[in-house]
């Protein structure tokens, strides 16, 4: 092991999102001298919504999985010690976390291994042999998922190729029917992935994450973002709002620190760039890099952006649910052509709830306002993005009737997350994790620049679970195996 890996000596972090603020805990919390450096005025990323009419629109965390007692992201929150500090409500009271509404047939998604067995077999009976060896590959995953074997173990072994196989070409090859196909095509788009794309590994630990037990915030975004940032700060860490990273400066090889938008340089003898990888490469100086690794970033395609409308309604006419319903449309080779989820909860103000929806959105919908900022995107944009609500309002209310009450709060494109999150064309879980990409994608975390390092969500996985994972990830390739087995495994395994 490298002698430096054991004193990152002063870490600067580029990017307040989860994934740079989990970092920046964990390694305040090893008593390392830590600055984050957030370009937006306030810090949190993607976690921090925003208010419309005093009432909190999410933007990044709309469910999470796996935050039961004893559950992999709640013992990483404990140990980041941000548990108390964010509260949150168990989804699925009805026995349902998601409802998935076709055409003609409607599944639910229950909490639970056994029970989403016994559903899928109740409704697929005739694909008995074919669930059974999936469950067994869910429930291997699942297992090393809850006992976060991935960050524990030296070798990593979950990490071979053969797991980062398409999930979807192997379903296909076991003879899967269109309709269980469908259903089965959920789960990847919380990452982001169609269920071609998605590997085989990234497949079951989200669907066995959120399966354990899942969750939503019982308060607004802005608290649970203000929770990490609270927590990092007392811990002595330090945030910089306002203005980005624009130069990460290297010396023979070495990082030395960064150069400010204002040209204020800090020092650090660490980096950790919990932002997406483009704009790490643009950060640095020509040459720093092997060519073959710029190369590589340039060509690696993102995941896609996303289209969101969030409604206020009135709270006595649309209760609550303790499910979200996905309104979801199969192709004629049963394929996922389109869905759209929705999330109906408490807005926090009397007599008021808050009905969110989301689709996957294109860039090249909204290129030709790419060269705007928000708030100055012009009318037609408006009229654009409204014409599109309208649409999915007029959708909204086959599943929930007549709107009473509606209200537009907010309407959102892939060029508010840009701006919002500086991810590139909009992308909502950053580098596409495809079973395509996966040798492009798997080093990436291996810079020929010494004390740099990645974080976020595109370090190793996606979502509120994976971003943490990675964050975690990071650390330990920080201050190496040794001393992560030491110090940080030892307080929370
Ligand atoms: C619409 C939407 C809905 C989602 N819903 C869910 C969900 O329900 N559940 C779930 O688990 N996940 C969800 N996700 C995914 C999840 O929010 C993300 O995976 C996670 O928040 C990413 O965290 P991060 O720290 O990697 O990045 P971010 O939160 O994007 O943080 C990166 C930060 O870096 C800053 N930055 C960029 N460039 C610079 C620079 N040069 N200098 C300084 N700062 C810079 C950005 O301003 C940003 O604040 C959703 C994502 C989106 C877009």
């Amino acid at each position: 092991m490298m002698r430096g890996k054991q004193t990152p000596g002063d870490v600067l972090i580029i990017g307040s999102g989860v994934g740079g603020l989990t970092a920046g805990i964990i390694l305040a919390k090893l008593h390392c001298r830590v600055t984050v450096v957030e370009r937006n005025p306030l810090p949190g990323g993607l976690m921090r919504g925003y208010l419309r009419s005093g009432i909190d629109c999410p933007v990044g965390v709309h469910y999470m999985g796996s935050l039961g007692e004893g559950q992999p992201l709640r013992r990483m929150w404990n140990y980041l010690g941000v548990t108390p500090l964010i509260p949150i409500e168990r989804m699925g009271a009805e026995g349902v976390i998601d409802r998935y509404i076709f055409d003609d047939v409607t599944f639910d998604l229950p909490e639970g291994i056994g029970a989403f067995e016994d559903n899928l077999r109740r409704s697929f009976p005739l694909e008995h042999s074919l669930i059974t060896t999936m469950m067994s590959d869910l429930r291997q995953t699942s297992r090393a998922l809850a006992s976060l074997d991935i960050l524990i173990s030296p070798a990593m072994t979950l990490l071979s190729p053969e797991n980062f196989e398409s999930i979807g070409e192997q379903l296909l090859r076991m003879g899967c029917s269109g309709r269980l196909l469908s259903v089965l095509g959920v789960p990847p788009t919380l990452i982001g992935l169609s269920l071609r794309e998605c590997p085989v590994f990234y497949y079951y630990m989200t669907i066995a994450s959120y399966l354990m037990s899942s969750w939503r915030l019982a308060c607004s975004s802005s608290r649970m973002a203000d929770a990490f940032v609270s927590r990092f700060m007392s811990l002595g860490g330090d945030v910089v709002t306002g203005e980005g990273v624009a130069r990460i400066l290297v010396q023979s090889g070495r990082v030395k620190g960064v150069v400010l938008q204002s040209g204020r340089v800090l020092p650090a003898g660490s980096i950790i760039a919990a932002v997406h990888p483009g704009t790490v490469v643009a950060m640095l100086p020509g040459g720093a890099l092997r060519p073959a690794y710029v190369e590589r970033v340039a060509e690696l395609e993102n995941t896609k952006g996303i289209f969101a409308v969030n409604l206020a309604v009135d709270a006595d006419a649309h209760e609550a649910l303790s499910y979200n319903i996905y309104r979801l449309y199969s192709g004629e080779d049963g394929a996922l052509s389109r869905g759209i989820f929705h999330q109906l909860r408490s807005s926090g103000q009397p007599g008021i709830n808050i009905l969110s929806m989301m689709t996957t959105s294109d860039i090249e919908d909204w290129r030709q306002w790419e060269g705007t900022t928000s708030g100055k995107r012009g009318s037609d944009y408006l009229e654009a993005k409204e014409k599109k609500a309208r649409r999915f309002i007029g959708e909204a209310s086959e599943l929930f009737g007549d709107l009473k009450g509606m209200r537009i709060l907010d309407i959102y494109t892939p060029l508010t997350i840009r701006d919002r999150a500086n991810s590139p064309d909009g992308s909502a879980y950053g580098i596409l994790r495809s079973a395509g990409q996966f040798m492009k994608t798997a080093s990436l975390n291996r810079t020929s620049i010494e004390g740099l390092f990645l974080a976020g969500q595109n370090s190793m996985a996606p979502g509120i679970m994976g971003t943490t994972m990675g964050s975690f990830q990071t650390v330990r390739n920080v201050i190496g195996y040794e001393r992560f087995s030491r110090e940080v495994m030892g307080d929370f395994l």
